[in-house]
């Protein structure tokens, strides 16, 4: 019988939280149980050990939300540098377990693009994560956070757009009634989903992509919905007057997507469909979901080795350059 050789995995949507940022936070945020939290706050021992355990080779690890991203312009530069470079310490300690992505000060777009080039070319980082609107205000796709996408372009490292807690009018108007019987509906039930995929359709209407047609973006949670509801946002928009007659086009030129949290056969397949299995990456979202359930369910996918193989850790190869 043949013997099936482990597959090489890279997850690339592992969080972890700094210490020292986050004791900067506001009251509230990155609340979560403790099992969790002493999870994020591990980098050496549960971690590697549970990742040995399930399978994963390498994780690309990124700050949770909110990261340095709900600090004035002032404040989010020094923090953004300081963070990056205590996780480059980790990763240099650990260089074949672990990768990074760069935390950014995003209310200060001009140092947000310097701290990803410093990131990328002096701590190695492989791109950068943002969370949810910048300041806990405004939406990413605005013209003045477009220097960073410029030096994503040049630098030719990907943007991730992960959730956080959306915008309080937004749950004020629409899940309030809700948030005391079932408050996973302000996170990953619902509000996460809605607020990331609307950054990412925001993105694409803004002419971004136009502008800077190099820009490589990535959408955890299989896409946000996005892929599911290609065809119908496209029909819509390509209509006389729509704004935009190429919206499937260029979604699927820019963006990737991947499985962090999302272990859905039939929301695989329908992303397959429309991306493509070069668009698709492997991700847990460790601490926040466990790695064996996201491993098992891989494995036992019905879709071919060469695609599962891309899956697992050859489109993050390329496209993070590992
Ligand atoms: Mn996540």
């Amino acid at each position: 019988m043949a013997v099936q050789k482990k597959p090489y995995v890279i997850a690339i949507e592992e969080h972890y939280w700094d210490k020292e940022l986050a004791a900067k936070w506001g009251p509230g945020e990155g609340a979560g149980p403790p099992i969790i939290r002493d999870k994020l706050f591990d980098m050496y021992d549960t971690r590697i050990k549970e990742m040995d355990a399930a399978g994963i080779d390498v994780q690309v690890l990124s700050h949770g939300a909110p990261s340095t991203q709900r600090f004035d312009a002032e404040t989010g530069p020094a923090l953004a540098k300081a963070t990056n470079d205590r996780l480059a310490e980790v990763c240099k300690a650990h260089p074949t377990r672990f990768s990074g992505f760069a935390a950014l000060p995003t209310a200060n777009p001009k140092a947000a693009a310097d701290e990803l080039e410093r990131a990328v070319t002096k701590l190695g980082f492989k791109g950068a994560m943002i969370h949810g609107l910048s300041y806990g205000q405004k939406f990413l796709d605005l013209p003045e956070f477009w220097p960073i996408y410029e030096r994503a372009e040049q630098l030719d490292v990907p943007i991730y757009f992960h959730p956080a807690v959306p915008h309080p009018a937004f749950i004020e108007a629409y899940l309030k009634d809700y948030l005391k019987s079932h408050p996973g509906i302000t996170n990953a039930a619902w509000g996460f989903t809605v607020e990331t995929a609307t950054q990412g359709l925001r993105l694409v209407l803004s002419g971004v992509f136009d502008k800077h047609p190099k820009l490589k973006v990535i959408l955890g949670h299989m896409g946000e919905g996005l892929p599911f509801l290609l065809w119908r946002i496209d029909h819509a928009l390509s209509r006389p007057g729509g704004g935009c007659p190429n919206f499937r086009e260029i979604f699927r030129e820019h963006f990737s997507i991947t499985t962090s949290g999302n272990f859905s056969d039939a929301a695989l397949l329908c992303s397959m469909m429309e991306l493509g299995a070069d668009r698709i990456l492997f991700s847990i979202d460790y601490p926040y979901v466990e790695n064996q359930p996201g491993m098992d369910w891989m494995a036992h996918l019905a879709i071919s080795t060469e695609d599962k193989d891309k899956i697992y850790s050859g489109n993050a190869k390329r496209l993070l350059k590992m």
